[in-house]
């Protein structure tokens, strides 16, 4: 990101116009804020949206299902799943590039070390902008709930885009969690902004009841678009 700061040359200009200097001063650095600032905004993006590409990670599959729903017995890898076909359209719609690592509730292999290396080569033969792993939680106590956003330490890209996303999160999904960093494969799979989105707790029945409904992986699907365009620091049209 260029953050470098231009300074107007013609300073004499101002000084002939016989403007005092704490007027000069106040003005140069209205200039030269505006000017970051603006330089700032534009550069996130730094490549038109047709060309991004954000890889979706629908975790789990075929014989992993993953966490299973406390009072359903749902499979976390069927819901992870239904979370990523509802997030493929709303950014596919606003023009990006999107890669699913798994379409089907399959998986590459029985054994999970296979299984994840599959999905990191897939990540990188995509060339993808972004990343997003998509799970549900699950604790040997009913009591926790909650989305939450995971990333990996000290990549700070990363870190901000899971801020962005549990931002959304906190606003508009009754919960007040923080993002916060997590030892997971997916997260070092790739050195562009990756993050694993734990959708809330099957272990929680509350949590189970909502993330099983159509209307609330929707509404997930929208907050996590939400999160991942503020990110960007683009708007819709
Ligand atoms: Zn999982």
């Amino acid at each position: 990101m260029n953050k470098k700061r231009k300074q107007p040359k013609k300073r004499s200009l101002f000084i002939s116009f016989k403007i005092k200097p704490m007027v000069i001063v106040a003005l140069l650095m209205l200039f030269s804020f505006g000017l970051s600032y603006s330089i700032v905004k534009v550069s996130t993006l730094a490549q038109p949206k047709s060309q991004y590409v954000i890889v979706l990670d629908a975790g789990h599959g075929g014989l992993d299902g993953g966490s299973i729903g406390c009072t359903t017995q749902v499979k976390e890898s069927d819901l992870n799943l239904n979370v990523v076909k509802k997030l493929q359209p709303y950014l596919e719609k606003f023009g990006f590039q999107v890669v699913l690592t798994r379409k089907g509730n399959d998986n590459f292999s029985d054994n999970k070390v296979k299984d994840m290396e599959q999905r990191e080569s897939i990540i990188n033969s995509s060339t993808p902008n972004l990343v997003v792993s998509i799970h549900m939680n699950s604790f040997p106590t009913s009591d926790q709930k909650g989305a939450q956003v995971y990333y990996q330490e000290g990549a700070e890209e990363s870190q901000k885009l899971a801020t962005s996303i549990q931002k959304q999160f906190q606003e508009h999904l009754d919960t007040n969690r923080e993002a916060n960093h997590g030892d997971y494969y997916i997260l070092k799979c790739s050195k562009v902004p990756t993050v694993l989105i734990e959708c809330g707790y099957l272990s929680n029945p509350e949590d189970e009841a909502n993330l099983i409904q159509e209307e609330y992986q929707e509404k997930l699907a929208y907050q996590i678009f939400c999160g991942i365009i503020k990110y960007l620091n683009i708007r819709k049209n």
